[in-house]
């Protein structure tokens, strides 16, 4: 815990409750001075208005107009397998169904020390990026437990850049393997933050219904939250996340309860979404959806045209569903690409589900902040006096740009301490009568 002052940041239009300077415009935020105490935000004032000579020379940072936001938030992404792309082979047709075939093939000789050394690194990648809070995928399925034993391992050996949360993840499904059952039930006991389940990777629509009873079960007798992968398929047949609504409704757990993925609502008829939508409003569960991978496996059995595979973004959140912006994968056999930003994957998102309109652009930040902040359970979140002393400052004026550009995090501060710093790049171009400062700022 320490103090520090950010003076001069500019916020997301609007996302500092009570505060209306005089300087606001459209589209842009709020100017400010944001002073921490403690590790904790004792003040937001208007830019000029807060006192950097009470902090020390090496705890202040003048934003210079630049865009400030709460720290990011990774909902969803698979620590145990990142950074294994092309290893043993690559994923050529793009399916999931060879992606769980490339990382059965991985596994077989997996290591914790293997686990933690890229799992290490993608967690300092994601720190430089402005994210404080991670929710990984352990996979419980045979033949072992090493990567429950490794991620959990993780939590202490990365927690002074962030939170992680690791889920117990049968990613081979719960009755498709003799001791997968067992299995989960054991990662229950090692340590996991939460219940997971893959009910459309099981072999018949029962067994797919079972296992969700079967996750809810263990959740609550351990009183653990559930984030399943549900209906992440084309497949309009596919039709889980009722299940998990409604066991929802039955039991009162909803608001601990997360369905990620929910591509095949894409592919339902409207009357049927229509009936999911209004279930999954009544339930209190959450959606987190995931651009990145969906953008490339989806659509990959269809002929042309092919189709998206985004969740019904608009449709959930007009009813009233929280719905998070994950990335998924970075660099592994689902997704080979990746650098664990989640400005990536609002780019991709912005496009892949028309959501590149202006209006757009405070709805993916609520969704990259806010709506991340709820699914993970993030307490005293946010910028308003009193929340956690954690900020982003990016190399743009605004919101819109910061997404255009993937703009660099200059500084990335958690709990009133400095976790990440960037500088950001120049270029040059040769022009006729001399060289020229590219400027990327619009
Ligand atoms: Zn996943």
């Amino acid at each position: 815990m320490s103090d520090y002052i950010v003076t001069n940041g500019r916020t997301i239009a609007g996302d500092v409750p009570g505060l209306r300077p005089a300087d606001r415009r459209e589209s842009l935020g709020n100017a400010v001075d944001v002073e921490i105490r403690d590790g904790v935000i004792d003040r937001i004032v208007p830019a000029g208005e807060g006192d950097p000579d009470a902090f020390a020379a090496d705890c202040r940072y003048d934003a210079d107009g630049r865009l400030l936001t709460p720290p990011l938030i990774e909902p969803h992404v698979h620590l145990d397998a990142t950074g294994t792309a092309g290893d043993p082979s690559w994923n050529d047709s793009g399916t999931l169904a060879e992606g769980i075939e490339v990382w059965a093939e991985y596994k077989k000789d997996i290591t914790v020390d293997d686990i933690l050394d890229r799992a290490t690194k993608t967690v300092e990648w994601y720190a430089s990026h402005g994210v404080t809070r991670i929710r990984t995928h352990a996979d419980t399925t045979e033949p072992s437990l090493t990567t429950v034993e490794a991620l959990v391992e993780l939590k202490s050996r990365v927690s002074d850049l962030v939170d992680l949360q690791v889920v117990a993840f049968p990613q081979d499904g719960i009755l498709t393997g003799e001791s997968n059952e067992d299995l989960l039930s054991e990662a229950v006991e090692m340590g996991v933050d939460l219940v997971g389940a893959i009910p459309h990777n099981e072999y018949t629509r029962e067994d797919g219904v079972k296992s969700v009873e079967i996750a809810c079960d263990l959740a609550e007798k351990h009183d653990l939250p559930l984030d399943l992968h549900i209906d992440e398929t084309d497949d309009p047949g596919s039709r889980f996340t009722e299940v998990l609504a409604s066991e929802s409704i039955k039991r009162g757990i909803g608001d601990r309860v997360t369905a990620s993925h929910t591509t095949a609502t894409h592919s339902y008829n409207n009357a049927y979404a229509d009936k999911l939508i209004s279930m999954l409003a009544e339930s209190g569960v959450s959606v987190v959806t995931n651009p990145p991978d969906n953008s490339v496996l989806q659509g990959a059995y269809d002929d042309y045209p092919r189709r998206r595979g985004h969740t019904r973004i608009d449709e959930l959140r007009a009813a009233g569903v929280t719905v998070g912006l994950g990335h998924d994968s970075v660099l592994d056999p689902w997704y080979h690409y990746g650098v664990a930003d989640p400005l990536d994957a609002a780019f991709i998102l912005a496009h892949y589900a028309h959501m590149a309109g202006r209006g757009d652009v405070e709805v993916l930040w609520e969704m990259l902040t806010a709506a991340n902040a709820e699914i993970f359970g993030a307490d005293d979140y946010g910028l308003a006096e009193g929340n956690e002393g954690s900020l982003v400052v990016y190399d743009s004026p605004d919101g819109f740009n910061a997404l255009r550009r993937q703009a660099p995090r200059t500084l990335v501060l958690r709990d009133g301490k400095p976790i990440a710093e960037t500088e950001p790049s120049t270029t040059t171009v040769h022009r006729s009568g001399g060289p020229v400062p590219v400027d990327y700022k619009r």
